[in-house]
């Protein structure tokens, strides 16, 4: 596949989110592009030159699709990215990177907190399934991964800010010793998003958004995307995973994260602000233990933050609280506006405990070991959150 034509590169956010991969609809000039639900698209009278296994023509939806494109041309432009491919689900996105870019014997540095599946791809399968050398470190310590991260390694990834605990990891210093060393560098996006962080400008060579949050926005569809200037791994990327493993994303999916995506660089905006506010807030209150925020000074990840997250610091706030597990569970049923569900990025805000007995819970440090709940803010005025924070702590007698 070719580059990504963007004829509104250069121009803000909110114009790349509105108008690129938008277009009038050829048959009946309506401007918006429809939803196309067909499986196969008519062939060319001349076979003789298809490959049925690439992505070159509108073929078979597998092979790609027409709404997926359109999607792909935003997202690839959200990052000011030559490239940008859709899958099914964020997860989707990251094993299609890891399954084209990792053979056995390779040897992959992945940090010790991450998103559950990345957690489960290398902890126990690329590495028993595969043979793939697969080395666990804290990416928030330069010096450890520094060590981590020999002549070799094939790849280095990274997720920042990091779910659930929020641990900020500085993409331009890793992304340094890793090319000297001969690695690639991918980076999960989800958390900070295209408004926030674009880990290309620090020489990221690959990102991954789980567009089923901050992108989409609203909470009813799933997608990923893998977004890169590397137009010949991005390809094989397609060949090898897309077409042959098959985690292409639905176009009813890619048409509504479409339709989501274009008030995305607004709905990040007052997330960012909002969230700002309840993180001071929150920061405050006596019986909160502690509260972890890129945007608050006294994060230990602050700093980096502030140089690499250029608008914002997102909308999750990991915080605890002086609770056990069932008071923790309590007070998000006590929640009356805030919603007790997994996922973030909606619109409206999401709560989510991790309980002390999380198989995971020895990775992180100390403080998230007891009453740690993890906060994705949402577009509700500010005031009805923060009330409502309040009331469920005081429900508990906190
Ligand atoms: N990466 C991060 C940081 C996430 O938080 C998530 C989901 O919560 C994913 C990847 C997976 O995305 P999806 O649920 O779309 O597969």
């Amino acid at each position: 596949m070719a580059k990504k034509d963007n004829p509104y590169k250069g121009l803000g956010i909110n114009t790349q989110a509105i108008h690129t991969g938008t277009g009038y609809d050829a048959e009946t000039g309506a401007v918006r592009r429809p939803l196309h639900m067909a499986n196969s698209y008519k062939l060319p009278d001349d076979l003789s030159q298809v490959n049925y296994s690439s992505t070159d023509i509108l073929m078979y939806a597998r092979n790609g699709n027409a709404n997926q494109h359109w999607l792909e041309e935003k997202i690839a432009a959200l990052h000011d990215a030559d490239d940008a491919i859709v899958l099914a689900s964020g997860v989707g996105a990251l094993h299609a990177l890891f399954w084209t870019l990792l053979k056995t014997g390779d040897r992959v540095v992945y940090p010790n907190v991450s998103y559950m599946a990345v957690y489960r791809m290398f902890h126990e399968l690329f590495n028993r399934k595969f043979g793939v050398e697969t080395v666990m470190v804290d990416m928030t310590d330069t010096e450890a991964v520094k060590a981590a991260i020999t002549p070799g390694t094939r790849l280095v990834h990274i997720e920042t800010p990091d779910n659930p605990t929020n641990g900020v990891t500085d993409i331009e210093a890793i992304v340094k010793i890793a090319h000297e060393n001969g690695a690639l560098v991918s980076v999960d996006n989800t958390f900070a998003s295209p408004f926030n962080q674009k880990p290309l400008e620090y020489g990221a060579d690959f990102v991954v958004e789980s567009l089923t949050k901050y992108i989409n926005g609203h909470g009813d569809a799933q997608g990923g995307a893998i977004i890169s200037n590397d137009l010949e791994t991005m390809d094989r990327i397609r060949y090898e995973a897309q077409v042959n493993v098959g985690a292409v994303i639905s176009p009813f999916n890619a048409w509504q994260i479409f339709r989501g995506s274009v008030t995305f660089p607004l709905r990040m905006q007052k997330i960012n602000e909002s969230s700002m506010k309840i993180a001071q807030w929150l920061e405050l209150r006596d019986n909160v233990t502690f509260v972890s925020y890129p945007g608050l000074s006294s994060n230990s990840g602050y700093a980096i933050a502030k140089r690499q997250m250029k608008n914002g610091f997102g909308g999750v706030i990991s915080f605890g609280i002086n609770a056990d597990d069932k008071e923790v569970e309590r007070f998000c049923s006590a929640l009356q506006i805030i919603t007790f569900a997994v996922s973030l990025g909606h619109d409206e805000s999401l709560i989510f405990p991790q309980p002390s007995y999380d198989e995971r819970i020895d990775l992180y440090p100390e403080k998230f070991r007891k009453g740690f709940i993890r906060f994705s803010v949402g577009l509700e005025d500010v005031e009805d959150i923060i009330a409502d924070l309040d009331q469920a702590l005081k429900t508990i007698g906190l």
